[in-house]
């Protein structure tokens, strides 16, 4: 054959029409019947699309409203063309010789120039693994819920499936039971919720929320809370309706890569870069390998030390006898590099404004002006009197260690605010104009920030962790892991928040109070090791270098941004003050999760969206990921007033969707 279609639903059979019009030899494999998916929703379904005017590029086109009408649309559109199908199931796809063959699982190979994987995204039905699951009466589709009026029927999940099958059932005069192992149907639609609370306020519904099923007999069956007595109800029909698995044995059997399964070539690169993370950011922090005739610091002090002192290329050397000078320029680098990539890339106006911004701060206030002007400035004498004595000498202190002969790398703090950037709090003695930017910083600038435009403000505008996980992250955010168990993790920036927020206390009365027994411990030996041995290794070594970014590529680039940055959780607190949100536009959403799987925060965007209340999860970086992925273009960036209604809407659009439609959709007066 010219081309094999593997799945005779909307997909394959619109491929399959687009190839009789092309006159091409083709076949198509369905293991079922032709839109079997459809086929085997529940009579009468509402069929929800969107955008309602978007003309499919395909032959087939879908107006229809409720599933017989849709079938019937269908199945005109085809009639006329002659389409031969070979009923089978497709097991995988191998390749001989440049050949194609789709391998059955009874059959005849068949081989093909090329095939079209149009399998759907279902592949075989979740089981709930109790006994009696294979009963006659235990079922997971429902075809006609007006069969079993009268009848004793329980449905079991928590999704839209789930809630559209009991509500059909309802409606057709079933006793029916919903049997949910969650504490509500967050997951699912809002319409479908507010319903089924509405059928069980009636009682017309029987609700039982926390159970699972324990056992299916005839005419009975057994549901129980976790660990709780089990209750016996009487019963005709069972619906198991838990969602399906994926059909990856398909692909992995042919030889495809899924994103997050872990391969042996993957476990290797995750430690060769773990350990490449761990080697370099040990040659920032603790100067290993600092004589080796090799290391480039060693490389750059030789052949700085040739060139006259103030010469631009005398500078540049010598703050790169610095291994953090190679670090910096290596990640600034890289910022650039992916920015520029992400841009082509996504093609927003807010990832354009975005990236651009955070590689400007990258190359400017965090790596040219701490690491090339200031130092160039003290060689043109603009540091020796005057204003500009005063800042060197309170901001730019000397010292021996450094080849430029002052700090100037304490310039970073600038941008990187206490308590993520904590050497120029943290020192022997107060530096008074430090301390001053720092608290200005901290407890005034940022808190304004996030209320006016959220933490994303400044984790994804300005920070440079922020900068390397929206650049070279920008393809990783799918690995990051969802749920309440890794939202439990979060408690690591909460307790380097309070560890930071005591050694700020206590080194304060130590200096104010120097003779105190609680300012002792504060500039004593203690604390002074507490910050050189504690924070530097544990903190900024291992959690910020080694872990963050030596994970990028196996949980994305935000792992220490989301669990264990302590500026993180204190912004968190300001964000409950917050005016930013993400506002949904809740009738377009059709709860396809891509929203949920993209965000690198690990926030549930859909649990929102799909009930129409504005997101305000504190985590949010103001990615625009979530925003960008939606298919419906459902969500935008905004703000609400101080009674929750949305006030204004981005004019930055991030939705390819919106831009498409021209326009930023007004959302309704939502409350958050
Ligand atoms: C309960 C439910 C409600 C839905 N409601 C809506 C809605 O209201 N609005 C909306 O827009 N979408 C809705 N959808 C989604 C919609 O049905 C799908 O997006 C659509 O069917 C996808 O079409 P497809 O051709 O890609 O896959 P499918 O329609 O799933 O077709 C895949 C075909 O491939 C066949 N197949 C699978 N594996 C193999 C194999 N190994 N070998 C051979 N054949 C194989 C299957 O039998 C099937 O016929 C709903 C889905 C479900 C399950
Ligand atoms: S979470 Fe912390 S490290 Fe990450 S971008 Fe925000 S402030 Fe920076
Ligand atoms: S909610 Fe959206 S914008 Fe916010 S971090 Fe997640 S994906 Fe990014
Ligand atoms: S991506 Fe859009 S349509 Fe899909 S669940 Fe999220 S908000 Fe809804």
């Amino acid at each position: 054959w010219d081309v094999a279609i593997l799945g005779a639903g909307v997909a394959g059979m619109a491929a399959a029409v687009a190839c009789a019009r092309l006159g091409l030899r083709f076949t198509v494999v369905e293991a079922s019947q032709p839109f079997t998916t459809i086929v085997n929703f529940p009579a009468g379904k509402p069929i929800f699309t969107y955008p309602k005017d978007m003309v499919p590029a395909g032959p087939l086109q879908v107006t229809a409203d409720v599933k017989e009408a849709l079938i019937a649309e269908l199945r005109r559109q085809i009639a006329e063309v002659d389409i031969p199908i070979t009923t089978g199931t497709a097991s995988h796809i191998e390749r001989h010789d440049g050949a194609l063959s789709v391998i059955l699982k009874e059959g005849e190979p068949i081989r093909a120039r090329r095939i079209i994987v149009a399998i759907g995204r279902s592949g075989n039905y979740r089981r709930l693994d109790v006994p009696g699951e294979d009963r006659h009466h235990v079922s997971n589709r429902l075809h006609d819920p007006k069969a079993l009026a009268g009848q004793d029927v329980l449905v079991v999940g928590g999704g839209d499936s789930a809630l559209e099958a009991a509500i059909a059932l309802c409606d057709a005069g079933a006793r029916t039971t919903l049997s949910h192992r969650g504490g509500d149907f967050a997951r699912a639609k809002s319409e479908n919720a507010d319903r089924v609370a509405r059928l069980a306020a009636e009682g017309r519904l029987t609700l039982k929320l926390g159970t699972q099923v324990r056992r299916i007999d005839e005419g009975s069956v057994e549901i129980g809370t976790k660990g709780g007595a089990g209750e016996t109800l009487p019963n005709q029909a069972v619906y198991t309706l838990i969602g399906r698995e994926p059909p990856l044995e398909f692909l992995r059997k042919s030889g495809l890569k899924i994103r997050g399964e872990n391969d042996r070539g993957a476990i290797i690169g995750l430690v060769t870069f773990f350990t490449a993370a761990c080697v370099i950011y040990g040659m920032k922090a603790f100067g290993w390998f600092s004589d080796q005739s090799w290391n480039p610091a060693v490389l750059a002090k030789r052949a700085a030390d040739q060139l006259t002192p103030g010469t631009i290329g005398h500078v540049v050397l010598g703050s790169a006898t610095g291994f953090g000078f190679w670090v910096t320029l290596t990640y600034s680098a890289v910022v650039l590099g992916f920015g520029v990539a992400r841009i082509r890339r996504r093609r927003t106006p807010y990832v354009t404004a975005q990236t651009s911004t955070l590689i400007l701060m990258q190359w400017l206030p965090l790596f040219l002006i701490p690491e090339i002007l200031l130092p160039w400035l003290g060689y043109q004498d603009a540091w020796n009197s005057g204003v500009g004595k005063a800042i060197q000498t309170n901001l730019f202190p000397a010292v021996d260690y450094a080849y430029h002969h002052h700090e100037y790398w304490r310039f970073y703090g600038v941008i990187l605010a206490w308590p993520l950037f904590v050497w120029n709090v943290f020192t022997e003695q107060p530096y008074a104009w430090w301390l001053w930017i720092s608290l200005v910083q901290t407890f005034v600038i940022i808190p304004i920030i996030v209320w006016k435009w959220g933490k994303g403000a400044y984790c994804g505008w300005i920070c440079s962790c922020g900068a390397l996980a929206e650049t070279l992250g920008d393809q990783q955010r799918e690995k990051m892991g969802h749920g309440p168990m890794w939202n439990r993790l979060n408690f690591v920036g909460q307790g380097l928040l309070a560890a930071a927020l005591l050694m700020l206390v206590l080194r304060v009365v130590g200096w104010i109070w120097p003779g105190s027994a609680v300012g002792g411990i504060g500039i004593g030996d203690a604390n002074r090791q507490l910050v050189a041995h504690g924070w530097k290794p544990v903190v900024d070594f291992a959690l910020a270098s080694a872990i963050g970014v030596g994970l990028y590529f196996y949980m994305s680039g935000r792992v220490w941004c989301r669990f264990a940055c302590p500026l993180a959780a204190l912004m968190h607190i300001y964000a409950r003050f917050s005016r930013f949100r993400i506002i949904p536009d809740q009738k377009k959403c059709i709860s396809c999760n891509a929203c949920t799987t993209v965000c690198h925060q690990g926030i549930d965007v859909m649990n929102f969206a799909n009930k129409g209340a504005p997101m305000a999860d504190p985590q949010c970086v103001r990615c625009s990921a979530c925003v960008q992925v939606c298919p419906t273009g459902v969500l935008q960036f905004g703000e609400v007033d101080r009674d929750g209604r949305v006030a204004r809407l981005d004019r930055l659009q991030a939705s390819p969707v919106l831009m498409r439609e021209g326009r930023g959709q007004p959302a309704g007066p939502t409350r958050s």
